[in-house]
C-alpha cells in the first residue's frame, strides 16, 4: 500500500501499490505545484540563527470562512464530546481538523473509535493531522531546548509512529503536521519540509488571540485541558463571530 498525496488538492489517500506506476521525481521538478508552494511556505517566517518561532507554520488560510482545528495533546482527561457535538450541529460533514498525537489514541481507545464512528457516518469530515506520537515536553524547561528540541528527539519516529496508529485504525493523515506547542526551530523545520510535510501554526488560538477573522486557523483543545477555549467558541458561534463557512485544512494553503 501507498500513502499518498494529490499534489494540487492536497488530498491523501491510502492506495494499492500495483495500482501505482511510480516513477523517481525531485523538489525542483513539483517545485510549481502546489504541495510543494505550501511546504515551502509554512514556517517561511523561521530563519537559521533566528529565535525559536511559538507559531510554526501556516497559520492563515486562503479566503472567507474559517479553519477550525482541534488538538489532542496526550492528558489523561476525557474527550470533549460537548465540542465534537457542536461541529457535528453545524450540519453535515462539517470540516474539523483533529491535529493528533499517537499516545492521545494510545490512552483514549474509545473516545478515537467514537470519533472515527463519526467521520464514517458523514456527521464531520475529520482531517487528521499529525501532531507527533509522544508531544514531548518538559515543564519549566527553557522553551527553546523544549518540545521536540528535546536532545534524543526523533522527529522521523514522532511523525511515523502517529501515522502508523492512524493508518492501522483504517484512518488516512493529512498531509498537515502540527508541532508540541507549535515551537520549532529552523533545523526542526527543515526536517519537516524534507518529509514534505506542511507544518500547521494557528492565528486564532482562541483562549490567547482576537477572535477570528476571515482566513483564520482557529485553535481549541478538545482533549479536556482548555475548558476555557471551548466555551469562547460556543460563544463565538452563537455571537456570529466565527467567519462561515468552516473549511477543509486542505483549502488553507
Ligand atoms: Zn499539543
Amino acid at each position: 500500500m501507498l500513502l499518498t498525496v494529490d499534489p494540487q488538492s492536497l488530498r491523501t489517500q491510502i492506495a494499492p501499490a500495483a495500482c501505482w506506476t511510480c516513477a523517481p521525481t525531485t523538489n525542483e521538478a513539483q517545485k510549481d505545484t502546489r504541495l510543494m508552494r505550501a511546504v515551502a511556505g509554512a514556517g517561511a517566517d523561521i530563519h537559521k540563527g533566528g529565535p525559536v518561532s511559538q507559531n510554526a507554520g501556516l497559520t492563515h488560510g486562503a479566503g472567507e470562512g474559517a479553519y477550525v482545528t482541534g488538538d489532542l495533546c496526550p492528558t489523561a482527561k476525557p474527550l470533549d464530546r460537548s465540542f465534537i457535538e457542536t461541529m457535528m450541529k453545524q450540519g453535515p460533514h462539517t470540516p474539523l481538523a483533529l491535529a493528533v498525537s499517537g499516545l492521545w489514541i494510545k490512552e483514549h481507545p474509545a473516545d478515537f473509535q467514537w470519533l472515527v464512528a463519526r467521520k464514517r457516518e458523514g456527521a464531520l469530515d475529520i482531517s487528521w493531522v499529525d501532531h507527533s506520537y509522544r508531544h514531548r515536553y518538559t515543564p519549566k524547561l527553557d522553551e527553546t531546548k523544549n518540545y521536540l528540541m528535546q536532545p534524543g528527539s526523533n522527529i522521523d519516529a514522532e511523525i511515523t509512529e502517529t501515522e502508523k496508529t492512524l493508518i492501522s485504525a483504517g484512518q488516512t493523515p493529512s498531509v498537515f503536521f502540527r508541532f508540541p506547542g507549535l515551537v520549532a526551530d529552523a533545523a526542526l523545520m527543515e526536517k519537516l519540509r524534507a518529509r514534505h510535510l506542511v507544518a500547521l501554526g494557528a492565528d486564532a488560538w482562541l483562549v490567547l488571540s482576537p477572535p477570528p477573522r476571515a482566513g483564520s486557523v482557529v485553535l481549541v483543545h478538545p482533549n479536556g485541558n482548555e475548558p476555557a477555549g471551548i466555551r469562547l467558541f460556543s460563544k463565538y458561534l452563537e455571537a456570529g463571530k466565527i467567519p462561515r463557512p468552516f473549511r477543509r485544512i486542505e483549502d488553507a494553503p
